[in-house]
């Protein structure tokens, strides 16, 4: 579910009318909804709350630091990949206890930052890394904890590019070197590996990879606990379906229906690391067309946003769906689908000023007809939106809007040409 609805034919975010943050903050500009971000988060923890669940907001879908400092006020903890995030995370004044850090890259400033901060877990992602995290705490002296990214070996069925947990991806190991790692590395002294990492890939559409990636580890954990290591905890990742098309997705419960009871009586903390379920559709992007054009028999629509600002539809195909700011009452019953009755309706190409042929929001896109000046809201964009944002071709990034019932405050400044050059000696 998520607050970006139409009323009288305007879209509102919440019960502020989007024509206003437009007029007053300009275009491009990212919508982020409190409410959806409230109500995703609530209805994770409702639904696997019969187990020990620590839900680890993952903050490369959406790491402005006044959401993150939602999700640290609601008790998330954060997945960062890297020392900027776990910078953020601390900004946000995130409980350290709750941080898990992945990535097959980490540096030892990284690693060393994270040490210091006292986060959860490592997610450990090969052998040179565990040893080189040993040598690091050694270094520190401080101990930590770690948990060892296991590739079970399943297919998401999700876009190739967003594809984590199959064999031959360079994330996590293999079940049968899982068991040689642990027998190495799993009695330490400095770093205590303890838990199990899976994480899948991203916009999974149905739950059971899940339950079967589960299914595949937890005889893993039951042969290490048989050799006596002690294993705590099972982190699933991330990656759970967002709703970019209406009902194609599974919810929470479906998801905790699938896995919970698999999980329950084992004695394992659960660690989850959602970013896209919860931010992709508590955030629009909104823009303005520039202007209308006929190329051969297809009809373009630009708009002022571009790949730069939402990259999604040009690196990985993804669908968003696209509908004007304010439309005629007999539009409303968007459903936000590919499969709308299309009568009255223009089939058009939505694309950005930037000069690439990749720089587009949607093809052959059957929309209602829109002149020069109306807003378009580009839909579930709030992961992997702005956080994929660029420069490129010298456009400032845009600014980020969040709304909270009646109010909305600018969380993120619209970036000036000075800034673009700021750091340029
Ligand atoms: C990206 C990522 C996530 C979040 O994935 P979503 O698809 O946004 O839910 C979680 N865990 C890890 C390790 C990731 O890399």
């Amino acid at each position: 579910m998520d607050f970006f609805t139409y009323k009288n034919g305007c879209l509102f975010a919440e019960d502020v009318d989007i024509a206003k943050i437009a007029a007053s903050v300009g275009t491009p500009v990212y919508i982020y909804s409190k409410s959806t971000i409230l109500d995703h988060y609530e209805k994770i923890k409702k639904a696997f709350a019969e187990l020990d669940t620590t839900i680890c907001y993952s903050i490369k879908a959406c790491g402005n630091i006044n959401i993150l400092k939602i999700f640290a006020g609601l008790g998330s903890g954060f997945d960062i990949v890297s020392g900027g995030e776990l910078f953020r995370a601390r900004q946000a004044g995130a409980d350290m206890k709750k941080v898990v850090f992945a990535g097959v890259g980490k540096t030892d400033e990284e690693i060393t930052a994270a040490l210091k901060a006292g986060i959860g877990y490592f997610n450990i992602e090969s052998e040179a890394e565990f040893e080189n995290l040993v040598k690091l705490t050694k270094q520190t002296g401080i101990k930590t904890k770690a948990a060892l990214r296991v590739n079970p070996d399943v297919d998401p069925k999700t876009h190739k590019f967003i594809t984590t947990g199959k064999k031959e991806t360079k994330f996590g190991v293999d079940i049968e070197r899982a068991q040689k790692f642990f027998e190495q590395y799993g009695k330490n002294d400095y770093v205590n590996l303890c838990a199990i990492h899976v994480h899948l890939g991203s916009g999974g559409k149905t739950i059971d990879p899940y339950r079967l990636a589960t299914e595949k580890v937890l005889p893993l954990i039951d042969t290490l606990r048989g050799k006596g290591f002690k294993i705590e905890m099972i982190d699933l990742g991330g990656g759970y379906g967002a709703d970019y098309q209406t009902d194609t997705v599974p919810t929470a419960a479906d998801y905790a229906k699938g896995i919970v009871p698999l999980l329950a009586g084992k004695n394992l903390k659960l660690v989850l690391e959602p970013g896209k379920s919860i931010m992709a559709n508590a955030g629009i992007l909104l823009t303005k067309v520039l202007y209308l054009k006929q190329g051969g028999n297809k009809k373009f629509v630009i708009v002022d946003a571009g790949m730069n600002d939402l990259i999604r539809p040009s690196l990985y195909e993804a669908f968003h769906f696209i509908w004007p700011a304010k439309i005629e009452e007999k539009f409303s019953y968007v459903k936000r689908t590919e499969n709308l009755d299309i009568k009255d309706l223009e089939f058009v190409d939505i694309v950005g000023p930037i000069c690439e042929p990749t720089d587009f929001f949607a093809k052959d896109r059957a929309i209602p007809p829109v002149n020069r000046g109306d807003l378009l809201a580009v839909f579930t964009a709030g992961a992997y939106g702005f956080t994929m944002a660029s420069n490129y071709n010298a456009r400032p990034l845009p600014a980020e809007v969040l709304v909270d019932g009646k109010n909305f405050k600018i969380i993120r400044k619209r970036q000036s040409y000075e800034d673009l050059i700021s750091l340029e000696k």
